[in-house]
């Protein structure tokens, strides 16, 4: 695990529990919306924890936290993620897993196995226009569709989210989506925030009105489909 951040209480991360959350370092994609730059990207010097500096952390708060939150970067390029989170879960914590979704079957054996409670997945556009989004132009989506679909058989508690930008999603995209996503659990559309430190500051934000807009348009297919984060 290169483990590149730690967030030591937030109540923000883990939907309704206290937690920590850890950044994983490296991703596979290079959405040019995404504000974690230095996790995509880490600078050759960066600084990371060791694996003893979290459990040290975890131990300490255990009686206080609820869960973990594992975040990126893509936590599931890692391949001991599986015994790491077992680690926690010994520690009787709840693991929340936020994910792109491209690797599935690591997903699925997380859930078979007991070890997460909760995955958040981005979808970053519809079908069709999906490579736009992640700057992969010969990315096949298909682990992508896989990871829908396992999340929608239930198995754990779980979201879908997608940043919106004005540039890129219109009402027709979100129609597309919808019929995707048709019968998931919960949707959350956040707004693009404006920054420098994004990797490529080109997009910007939908009104509130439109992204209102976008809510009823999925709701028939996605009842609990909400915006997060919109003042
Ligand atoms: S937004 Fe997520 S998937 Fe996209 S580059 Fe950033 S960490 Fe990777």
């Amino acid at each position: 695990m290169l483990i590149l951040g730690l967030q030591k209480t937030t109540l923000l991360d883990y939907p309704g529990k206290i937690a920590s959350t850890i950044f994983t370092g490296g991703c596979n994609f290079r959405c040019p919306y995404c504000h974690n730059r230095d996790l995509v990207f880490p600078p050759k010097d960066v600084f990371s924890y060791s694996n003893e500096e979290i459990f040290e952390h975890l131990k300490s708060k255990r009686k206080v936290l609820d869960g973990v939150c594992i975040t990126g970067g893509e936590p599931t390029l890692h391949k001991d993620l599986p015994e790491f989170i077992k680690q926690i879960k010994d520690l009787g914590l709840l693991v929340k897993l936020d994910s792109n979704g491209t690797n599935p079957k690591m997903i699925s054996s997380l859930i078979d196995d007991g070890l997460i409670d909760f995955v958040a997945m981005d979808i970053k556009h519809s079908k069709e226009k999906y490579n736009s989004i992640a700057c992969m132009p010969n990315y096949d989506i298909a682990p992508i569709e896989a990871s829908v679909e396992l999340l929608k058989e239930d198995k754990i508690d779980y979201e879908f989210r997608t940043t919106i930008m004005k540039e890129c999603h219109s009402a027709e995209d979100m129609l597309s989506i919808g019929k995707w996503l048709e019968g998931a659990k919960a949707y959350y559309l956040q707004s693009y925030k404006e920054s420098e430190q994004v990797i490529n500051p080109i997009f910007s934000p939908h009104s509130v009105e439109t992204l209102k807009s976008f809510v009823e348009i999925l709701k028939p297919y996605v009842f609990n489909t909400q915006l997060r984060g919109v003042d």
